[in-house]
């Protein structure tokens, strides 16, 4: 099951809806200044931010964008069309979409009252909730088809759906939060962060 299926993003020239960025970047500039969005010492960004628009599809922060303190619309794009067993998808914008959309695409796709999916890292946070939330499998690496598949599996279940957050086993400091709007999904993040201190 290791066998590497490289992401694959076709992007389509186009603009992003206005409307939905204000609300995307009130959270994610608070998440970035606390540190939960941001850039490794190795140049490598962390965190993205989606908002479902309609059906399966959602605005989320571009490719390399977590080192970037402000975003605006060209810092975002809308994912039309995924296919997890290809490791592939389509999205409308400036920038294409970050390699770990399919994460998010796949708790829009599980669960129809989700319209908001955030992903950070952190390490404290991370050791936190390995002991108070569910967890993806230690054996699944982030950015792959099994990744997606795992987390279908794992957000349908009661207690993820109760407590809208996940911690990721096999990516180390990553956590994903969700919820019916963006503000539940970054409180619930930041009540857990908060208890992690
Ligand atoms: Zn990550």
């Amino acid at each position: 099951m290791s066998d590497y299926i490289k992401f694959n993003c076709n992007l389509i020239k186009g603009t992003v809806e206005k409307e939905k960025i204000e609300e995307l970047n009130y959270w994610r500039n608070k998440l970035f200044e606390m540190g939960l969005i941001g850039v490794y010492e190795n140049g490598v960004g962390f965190g993205n931010i989606s908002e479902r628009t309609q059906g399966n599809k959602f605005i989320i922060t571009g490719s390399t964008t977590g080192g970037k303190e402000k975003l605006d619309e060209k810092g975002y794009c809308k994912v039309t069309e995924f296919d997890f067993k290809k490791n592939s998808l389509s999205c409308v914008g400036k920038i294409k979409a970050s390699s770990e959309s399919l994460t998010h695409a796949a708790v829009y796709q599980s669960l129809a009252e989700v319209n908001a999916v955030i992903h950070v890292h952190n390490l404290k946070l991370w050791n936190y909730l390995l002991e108070k939330a569910p967890a993806t499998k230690k054996e699944v690496k982030y950015g792959t088809p099994e990744m997606a598949k795992e987390l279908i599996r794992l957000v349908k279940e009661k207690e993820a759906r109760e407590k809208k957050i996940v911690v990721m086993k096999g990516h180390k400091e990553g956590i994903i939060s969700f919820g019916k709007t963006l503000e539940e999904a970054g409180k619930t993040l930041l009540k857990y962060f908060e208890e992690s201190k």
